[in-house]
């Protein structure tokens, strides 16, 4: 079933990795896989049966030619340093070679305590492996650079978090599992070489094109690149409203994609100061900090890669920090177009960025729902008479209704019919977004209930965020009072 493994990262240096085998499962049963991945990854389906799959993706046998291996990777978490963390209950098991020629890990996240797991049982909880999958999958239909969910099953057996639940193994595909972190492993241990390795292994997967570079300014181009795509990513986060909730550097992909769905959410009523998080105390992680918090762990990478920079150490750092502080500038400008979009501009004027910042405002005195607001634009344009529902969404409307002119002024000025602007407010704005109570539904009725109606559902419907689905109005609304999910937890 299984395509032929390919063995990069196990090719690194032995440091770089502990060879482990997933511990088997008491009775693996598959609950949900993602056949048009398996496809893309040229998993050969003709013969596929769903018990003998439950087997393979419970790690209980090895599939032929992989060599399953932890990850070492270091990381900050919450701004501490914790010098090592690694995979403590993933299993790379290789990486494989997808239709489009591109390199992708699989690995099996909650496959047994390894030589990382610091104690831990290296096991999930089926709740928090639905969580990944509908979200990392919803993300995908949202366009937004991710990881992906090929199979999740449950192992037959409990894990106790407090108190017992089922557990469960996410087959987890990702363009690599390179974090920030895994340089700051080697960094920390003043292990150059490793790093170096590591740096060339990141450009060979994501940045090819670097290669050609001689060596003084391969490794500055290399943080300038992913910096490139962290600005890229975390704009696009803000312009769903998805709130990551624990941007720590070990949760960073040198890829570019959102890695580890632990307690993010996506934000209903627009407030810039929105947490879910209940470890996130201080706020580190809230929405509006993302950006800068991927600017911070930018930084730490730059770090990393200092040696490599230059020979000299003052120089190298003056060119790595002049890298991470044009970031800046380029988050400013991903972001803008990504909210010129949800306004339906396709032209810039220098008057955009205070229109998008009005409607925020009055988004944030109104606490009108993020989601539903920017999708509600498509029917405003068409028709004044969709003014009044737009409005309700609003508790204070004073601002909004002096935002609506000069939208629609602005609207005006790009010179094409608003039948056309329409399409595309509706092509960017989805219609659904995997909302919290509806995510938190879907878990119970699984976890508590053996019910995986609701988690099938809900995938169908954050399969095609941007179609209006007849009779699935109640996933486009925000959560009623009683239904609202306020506080996420990491649930490993
Ligand atoms: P995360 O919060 O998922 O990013 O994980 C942070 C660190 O804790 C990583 O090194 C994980 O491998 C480790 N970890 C999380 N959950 C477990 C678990 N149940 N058993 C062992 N290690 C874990
Ligand atoms: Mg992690």
């Amino acid at each position: 079933m299984f395509p032929e493994f390919t063995l990069r990262y196990a090719r690194l240096p032995e440091r770089c990795y502990a060879r482990f085998e997933p511990v088997p499962v008491a009775s693996p049963r598959l609950v949900a896989f993602n056949r048009p991945l398996a496809e893309e990854l040229g998993f050969d389906l003709a013969a596929f049966d769903a018990e003998e799959a439950a087997v393979w993706f419970a790690g209980n046998v090895v599939p032929r030619g992989a060599e399953p291996l932890a990850q070492a990777y270091a990381g900050h978490q919450f701004g501490g340093f914790v010098p090592s963390l690694g995979d403590g209950r993933a299993v790379l098991l290789g990486e494989v070679t997808d239709r489009e020629g591109r390199l992708r890990d699989i690995q099996l996240k909650g496959a047994g305590a390894t030589p990382f797991s610091r104690g831990g049982d290296g096991r999930a909880p089926l709740g928090p492996v639905l969580r990944e999958y509908l979200v990392s999958e919803g993300m995908r239909a949202l366009g937004i650079p991710t990881t992906r969910s090929l199979a999740a099953v449950t192992t037959g057996e409990r894990v106790y978090r407090g108190l017992p639940e089922p557990g469960a193994i996410l087959t987890r595909v990702a363009a690599s599992h390179l974090r920030v972190g895994t340089f700051q492993y080697f960094a920390a241990r003043g292990d150059v070489e490793a790093v170096r390795e590591l740096a060339d292994h990141a450009i060979q997967r994501h940045y090819p094109e670097l290669q050609e570079r001689p060596a003084s300014e391969r490794y500055l181009a290399l943080v300038e690149a992913v910096a490139a795509r962290q600005a890229a990513l975390v704009a696009q986060w803000m312009g769903v409203g998805f709130i990551h909730g624990v941007m720590n550097t070990d949760n960073t992909a040198i890829s570019g994609e959102t890695i580890d769905y632990g307690p993010c959410a996506f934000m209903e009523a627009y407030d810039p100061r929105t947490v879910f998080s209940s470890i996130d105390e201080g706020g580190r992680y809230a929405y509006r900090n993302q950006p800068w918090i991927a600017q911070w762990n930018l930084a730490r990478f730059a770090e990393t890669l200092i040696p490599l920079i230059d020979d000299d150490q003052q120089r190298a750092i003056e060119r790595a920090t002049a890298v991470i502080e044009a970031y800046e500038a380029r988050y400013e400008a991903e972001w803008l177009a990504v909210m010129r979009a949800k306004l339906g501009l396709a032209t810039a004027e220098e008057g955009d960025q205070a229109l998008v910042e009005a409607l925020l405002e009055a988004m944030h005195t109104g606490r009108a729902d993020f989601t539903r607001t920017f999708r509600q634009l498509a029917d405003v344009a068409e028709s004044e008479a969709a003014e009044p529902p737009f409005l309700e969404g609003f508790r204070a409307t004073e601002a909004v209704t002096e935002w609506l002119p000069r939208w629609r002024a602005r609207l005006a000025r790009e010179g094409v019919a608003m039948a056309d602007i329409a399409a595309r407010l509706r092509a960017v704005n989805p219609c659904y977004i995997p909302r919290n109570h509806k995510v938190q539904e879907a878990l119970s009725a699984a976890a508590d209930h053996d019910d995986f109606g609701p988690f099938e559902t809900l995938r169908e419907v954050l399969a095609n965020p941007f179609t209006e689905q007849p009779g699935r109005e109640a996933y486009a609304r925000p959560a009623a009072p009683e239904e609202r999910v306020l506080r996420t937890f990491c649930g490993t």
